[in-house]
């Protein structure tokens, strides 16, 4: 753990937060940190687990922040529901940390923070270049949605009316189309695929999404990146499929690091695209152009 990029402090009117002691980079790991405590589905054996912590990091976990009233829930399972954050994408498993756990929401992030299955740590890496200083904000939502779904998640799951940067700067509205845009295109990336058997059309909405993410300064982009790798290679255009790998692999590495479960799978395909398990699936269709 390199504990000189950050500090946890209190912040004006959210608790404490944690807070950048020095520029730090775009793609800079900030933090991979250990669990505290497991979470799983069973909230008595949860709550067990938290009772035979030894008593400094019980005192760590009940030092945490609890959004919810006794009434609603006992205070244990108001911390872990405040504080736990998933091991994986659609996983009932979660954990709670010391410092992580500190990390506040912004719509418009400068970190990401993901479950790297084979440290079995959550780690938080920059998304963008982050000035001495500057808070250290994670989203706890996907940075692809509308302004009011938002805030009517946030204040379901975590009690609070975002007023971050993104949500009180007059691009709010703007940055909705674009949420729009882009949702429209990746669901028409779709049909071009698999219903209508145009990919280059396909690969047009793939660059079309990558240019309005860049513009407004959307992190995410890896997710579209690699649908271009993937019409690619399902359409035995392989050179093309190279470029995308390489630059879906320079996305992972920003994203997650080189110990990142994703950059690690596919720095395989990138040497050999046509080892991909979706290849050739679509015959061939010339893309050179798209
Ligand atoms: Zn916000």
């Amino acid at each position: 753990m390199n504990d000189a990029l950050y500090i946890i402090k209190d912040t004006p009117s959210n608790g404490k937060g944690m807070f950048a002691t020095r520029d730090i980079k775009h793609g800079t790991c900030i933090l991979s940190e250990n669990p505290l405590v497991l979470i799983g589905p069973d909230n008595q054996r949860n709550f067990e687990a938290v009772n035979s912590l030894p008593m400094i990091n019980k005192m760590q976990f009940l030092a945490l922040r609890n959004v919810y009233s006794e009434k609603e829930m006992p205070v244990l399972a108001g911390i872990i529901k405040t504080n736990a954050l998933p091991r994986g994408p659609n996983s009932d498993e979660a954990a709670v940390y010391r410092d992580l756990s500190r990390v506040n929401h912004s719509c418009a992030p400068n970190v990401h923070h993901f479950w790297n299955r084979i440290t079995e740590k959550e780690s938080i890496h920059a998304v963008k270049d982050i000035a001495a200083g500057d808070e250290i904000l994670t989203s706890y939502e996907e940075v692809l949605m509308p302004w009011a779904a938002r805030q009517v998640s946030l204040q379901k799951k975590f009690r609070f009316e975002c007023r971050c940067k993104l949500c009180t700067s007059a691009s709010n509205e703007e940055y909705d189309a674009t949420v729009a845009r882009v949702k429209k295109l990746s669901d028409l990336i779709m049909v071009y695929v698999s219903m209508k058997n145009d990919p280059r059309k396909a690969i047009e909405c793939v660059r079309e999404i990558l240019a309005l993410m860049d513009k407004a300064g959307i992190w995410g982009k890896s997710t579209f990146i690699h649908d271009g790798y993937q019409i690619s290679a399902m359409y035995s255009n392989y050179d093309l499929a190279k470029e995308w790998a390489d630059l879906l692999l320079e996305s992972y590495l920003l994203d997650e690091g080189e110990s990142g479960d994703l950059y690690k799978r596919y720095l395989g395909y990138a040497q050999n695209p046509k080892s991909h398990e979706r290849a050739g699936w679509g015959g061939y269709i010339d893309l050179k152009g798209a």
